[in-house]
């Protein structure tokens, strides 16, 4: 006999985050549109009648621990108290299970579920493949609970004497802590002490400067580019936490860090590959990290094509701008807008993709070619305009080619 209540019982596809996993570094708290997602100084949480499935967050949390579901009866969805006091994520329930649920209802329930699922990882909500002949990365090696302790060899400005910004090349090593990274992955840095509330300071994120096997060739070390930041996004004065405690640090001085992170933007090894990079400011770093790689391994008749465009205020604030230009051009084709030159026009990357258009169409046409963005947000929509604009002059649809090559591993972007 059905005991099958009057009201429909409805399914969701409950967004949860692994408490396990999260190093509460506050990149999904930051990037979720809808401030569905909160933290104690336990846990971070989210609030399942805000989250409105847009997945923004799901791409640029390090760990992983934001891709977390469990489908769930409506009524019983996981309430924000609760989540703030789990140590673990509580298995799937069985969702014919509880109040009111009847044999009536569960005979529905396995196509709702599969529907729900199915919505929420087409389009753009999981996190994009790397490519195919990208070597596998390790993560999550290193906790909060338990981090690495890295030394300090070297601090070195990077940036001129009389440039407004201090930029500079970290490196850590790692004496005999294993903390194998891969280019394009990203560590965290725990700075010491407390933030306003009390709380340990949030895990800041760095894209690794330098190539596998180290700064230094078969040394257990790694680099950082770092900018010392002093203003907030508009403009008001504020010192960034874990910036200035990197910048600061002398050599001998030790860092507690956690990861590494990234499974997906990271760079093609197969022979006749090309690397299309674009940057701004400190969104070099993984692409000196592959390009050294690339010259580190280089072997002529495999190399493919290497094109870079990279954005700076000025020559004097363009991190690597010495090593970069003194790289041979038939190694790296490379691409510098300035935008406050005195007595110049203002230059963005996307100015230089328009003027190096057939070239960059046809790397685009190349299966072989792998496409890499990273620094500012701001950016995003322009260089994407560029391309697009480009691709339609030279007969390409931006858009479908965009999404093939997303599916494929061969467009990745890492903008804050
Ligand atoms: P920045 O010096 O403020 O800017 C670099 C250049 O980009 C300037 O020429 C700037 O021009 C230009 N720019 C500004 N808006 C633009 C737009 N809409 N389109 C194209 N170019 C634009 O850069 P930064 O402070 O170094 O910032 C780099 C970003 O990379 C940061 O958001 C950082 O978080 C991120 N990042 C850092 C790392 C790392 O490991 N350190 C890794 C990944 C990403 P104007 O200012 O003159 O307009």
């Amino acid at each position: 006999m059905s005991t099958a209540s009057t009201t429909p019982v409805t399914i969701m596809r409950q967004h949860l985050i692994d408490p396990e996993i999260c190093i509460r570094c506050n990149t999904c708290e930051e990037t979720c549109p809808v401030d569905a997602i909160s933290h104690d100084s336990r846990n971070y949480v989210v609030d399942a009648a805000k989250c409105k499935y847009c997945y923004d967050c799901i791409s640029p949390c390090p760990t992983g621990a934001i891709d977390s579901w469990r489908n769930m009866r409506t009524d019983l969805a996981y309430p924000i108290a609760e989540q703030l006091l789990w140590d673990t994520l509580p298995a799937q329930v069985a969702l014919d299970e509880g109040p009111g649920v009847g044999a009536g209802d569960t005979a529905a329930l396995p196509d709702d579920v599969a529907k729900i699922a199915a919505a929420s990882t087409a389009g753009q909500g999981g996190i994009a493949p790397p490519p195919w002949s990208a070597a596998h990365p390790y993560v999550n090696l290193y906790s909060i609970q338990a981090p690495a302790v890295a030394t300090v060899s070297g601090n070195f400005r990077l940036t001129g004497e009389d440039a407004s910004s201090d930029i500079r090349h970290i490196v850590l090593d790692f004496g005999n802590a294993s903390f194998p990274v891969l280019e394009g992955q990203t560590i965290g840095i725990l700075a010491p002490g407390l933030d306003a509330a009390g709380r340990p300071h949030h895990v800041r994120l760095y894209s690794v400067a330098s190539p596998r096997d180290g700064e230094r060739p078969r040394y257990n070390n790694l680099s950082l580019t770092v900018k010392r930041v002093t203003a907030d996004h508009e403009g008001a004065a504020v010192r960034g936490v874990a910036s200035n405690f990197l910048c600061d640090l002398k050599k001998g001085e030790q860092v507690n860090v956690v990861g590494p992170y990234g499974t997906s933007f990271l760079m093609p090894n197969h022979p006749g590959s090309n690397l299309l990079m674009i940057c701004t400011g400190t969104g070099s770093a993984p692409m000196r990290a592959m390009t050294e790689r690339r010259r580190r391994k280089s072997v002529p008749a495999e190399d493919g094509k290497l094109m870079l465009f990279f954005g700076a205020r000025t020559p004097d604030e363009l991190p690597y701008f010495g090593p970069l230009t003194r790289l041979p051009k038939d190694f790296i084709d490379i691409n510098l807008a300035f935008s406050r030159v005195p007595d110049q026009p203002r230059q963005y990357v996307q100015d230089l993709i328009r003027t190096r258009a057939a070239e960059v169409v046809r790397l685009l046409r190349d299966e072989n070619t792998y496409l890499y963005l990273c620094g500012l947000k701001g950016m995003e929509q322009g260089v994407d305009a560029a391309i697009s604009e480009v691709c339609g002059n030279h007969g390409l649809d931006w858009k479908t080619l965009q999404a093939a090559l997303l599916l494929q591993g061969r467009y990745h972007v890492e903008t804050y």
